[in-house]
């Protein structure tokens, strides 16, 4: 999920906005110590945070403040050994960094630097630090030796402690305008032009998510669901049977798409005019369910989905609770069905 090739050396099509005002910042020499990078898994954090620590470090960086990718410290960065550059990750098969990793950075944090000066330490995921390692770090952030650069990643900054959170700038990626995204989903492989939009709704607009869900044949298994879906209220299909099907694919992603569609079908029964819908994937499919079911009992199953997702996430037979939200499709119809 790193991107283009040829963009190791630039930010991903939709981060420019971003680089930008980062840009702003170091030119008016008012780039923060502390640097909090949020936004949503798939925004590319780490390919920022990567970006800007060389460009930190770079020795001749371009007009647009990003790094030569020429010079000695451009070679040792890209070679993944600048003497001042600290990565801070968790420790392999653990997902939390521990105050051990803290004190590390604090040793780090006490070196000369080596070249220009500079010194970067790269936390990620800082939500993933434990009480005692984020009490740790902020004491850093309290009195940063200068000419260091701290850049935390989040994907949940809610989880950090206030404290920490109020000794960092923070920067959010967010997708500002879905055309650059849109043109880079459609040169990914396996994505077609028509698919772009719909991916990235389905990734909460998080282009590398949306990116990840094409690879994983994500569009094909919901046209699957959706044939299952009229294939039961049609009563050819088994509810048991298909919910052994999707339970073996992912039970809260059935859910949640279950949810949507839902949701287009009761647009598409409301509307007049053909009504904006937030699964044009399933369009035609979903069209047609709403001409079969009742508005009311489609009320019902929204309630019972949102129930079942709450449940999901206690311990509870995730195959009995499909098969509770896939059964009354084969049991309420609207009128006859046509053969
Ligand atoms: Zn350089």
């Amino acid at each position: 999920m790193a991107g283009d090739p040829d963009q190791l050396n630039a930010p991903l099509p939709w981060q420019f906005p971003h680089w930008e005002r980062v840009r702003a910042l170091r030119e008016a020499d008012r780039l923060p110590h502390a640097l909090l990078l949020c936004g949503p898994p798939g925004m590319g954090k780490g390919h920022f945070a990567r970006l800007l620590s060389h460009a930190l470090l770079c020795e001749t960086p371009t007009a647009a403040a990003m790094p030569c990718g020429a010079c000695r410290s451009c070679r040792l960065t890209q070679a993944g050994n600048h003497p001042d550059l600290h990565r801070c990750e968790p420790e392999e098969d653990k997902s939390i960094i521990n105050i051990d990793q803290i004190r590390a950075i604090g040793h780090f944090l006490e070196l000369k630097a080596h070249y220009i000066g500079s010194k970067v330490v790269v936390i990620n995921p800082a939500d993933q630090m434990n009480l005692s390692a984020a009490n740790g770090l902020l004491k850093m952030l309290e009195e940063p030796p200068s000419g260091v650069h701290l850049i935390l990643i989040c994907s949940r900054p809610a989880a950090l402690p206030a404290t920490v959170r109020s000794r960092c700038q923070r920067l959010t990626l967010a997708l500002e305008d879905s055309a650059p995204a849109l043109d880079w989903l459609a040169r990914q492989p396996g994505v077609g032009q028509a698919e772009t939009a719909t991916l990235l709704a389905l990734a909460q607009d998080a282009p590398l998510a949306a990116a990840e869900l094409a690879s994983q044949g994500h569009l094909e298994r919901r046209q699957q669901m959706l044939k299952d879906l009229l294939s039961i209220v049609r009563l050819q299909s088994d509810p048991l049977q298909v919910a052994e099907n999707w339970l073996k694919f992912d039970a809260k992603a059935s859910l949640y798409w279950l949810h949507g569609w839902l949701v287009d079908m009761i647009r598409f029964q409301a509307a007049d005019q053909p009504p904006r819908v937030s699964n044009p994937d399933g369009q035609d499919i979903l069209l047609r369910l709403s001409t079969e079911l009742n508005g009311p009992w489609m009320f019902e199953q929204l309630d019972r989905i949102a129930q079942a997702l709450r449940l999901l996430d206690g311990s509870v037979n995730t195959q009995l609770l499909l098969e509770e939200v896939l059964l009354p499709w084969a049991q309420r119809k609207k009128d006859p069905v046509p053969a």
